[in-house]
């Protein structure tokens, strides 16, 4: 039976009883809204361990003062229904005010990566991510914690977090799960119109454009940037923000394609703000 935590001394004493009965353990953080992309990673991880914890928390910090937090979408209800049949055996569903009580004063940054595409129209966002995840990863000390590529650039920052501060865990990267016409699954989907939602297709659709384009051996960015804002342009509702060709460690522009790179994307439809991206290895 799934079972319900909100504080942290309760789930650290749940853990303790656990570990002592030697039990591997698998975090997947989310904040909440539970879709099939949480799904396959609560799969994954209830494959892969004794044990699978699911955070649901909507993380204040990690907001911007004119982002959606207050109305980003809370079902925890249905949240319980997908994470116990994924396979979860936790939910870790702290409030805002056990997570950061009255004086709270410590961050954790990652500096350079978090400063290039979502971080440039973020300011601030990755430092709120680093700084839950890192407090996730001391609360329940898991074997493996598992990211979604969805959010590449999340994925490279806590994979960087935890190297360089020689932190206990693996970190697992999982692919991007799409709806059956290719828009990447997405919480912030709820949002969009009909006519949004239709016009937020040409994202996945440009991206899959941009990989045939490097498959028969276009190896120019630049070329491929414009194939992929060509064709987001054709759609009347779109506002991109950003459209960038990156290697996916360092997560620099490159000016010629080639290792593994990561083509990403964010674009508004009306107030709401999507991201894709592929990855690409030549
Ligand atoms: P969120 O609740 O949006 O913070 O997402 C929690 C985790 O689920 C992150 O690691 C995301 O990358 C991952 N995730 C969200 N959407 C998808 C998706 N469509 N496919 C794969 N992973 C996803």
């Amino acid at each position: 039976m799934l079972k319900t935590i909100t504080n942290i001394k309760d789930i650290k004493d749940e853990l303790k009883q656990l570990k002592f009965s030697n039990k591997i353990i698998g975090l997947v953080p989310t904040m909440g809204f539970l879709h099939e992309g949480h799904a396959s990673l609560i799969k994954t991880s209830a494959c892969q361990n004794d044990i699978t914890i699911v955070s649901i928390f909507v993380n204040p910090i990690q907001f911007g003062p004119n982002e959606d937090y207050n109305i980003y979408p809370r079902d925890l209800q249905r949240d319980i229904t997908v994470s116990q049949n994924a396979g979860a055996d936790i939910i870790f569903n702290p409030s805002a005010n056990e997570m950061y009580p009255e004086g709270y004063k410590t961050y954790v940054e990652v500096k350079e990566l978090t400063e290039v595409l979502c971080g440039r129209s973020r300011p601030g966002h990755f430092k709120g991510v680093t700084t839950v995840v890192s407090k996730l990863l001391n609360i329940v000390q898991p074997d493996r914690v598992y990211f979604g590529l969805k959010d590449a650039q999340q994925y490279v920052v806590i994979k960087k977090m935890v190297e360089d501060l020689n932190m206990n865990v693996k970190v697992v990267p999982c692919p991007i799960v799409r709806d059956i016409d290719g828009l990447a699954i997405s919480s912030r989907n709820i949002f969009l119109s009909s006519d949004e939602r239709k016009a937020a297709l040409s994202l996945s659709k440009s991206l899959f454009e941009a990989e045939k384009m490097i498959k028969s051996g276009e190896k120019d960015p630049e070329k491929i940037i414009k194939k992929i804002k060509d064709i987001i342009s054709q759609e009347k509702l779109a506002n991109i923000d950003y459209i960038e060709i990156v290697n996916f460690d360092t997560l620099k522009t490159v000016d010629k394609i080639r290792g593994k790179v990561l083509i990403a994307l964010a674009v508004k439809f009306g107030n709401t703000r999507l991201i894709d991206n592929i990855i690409v290895e030549v």
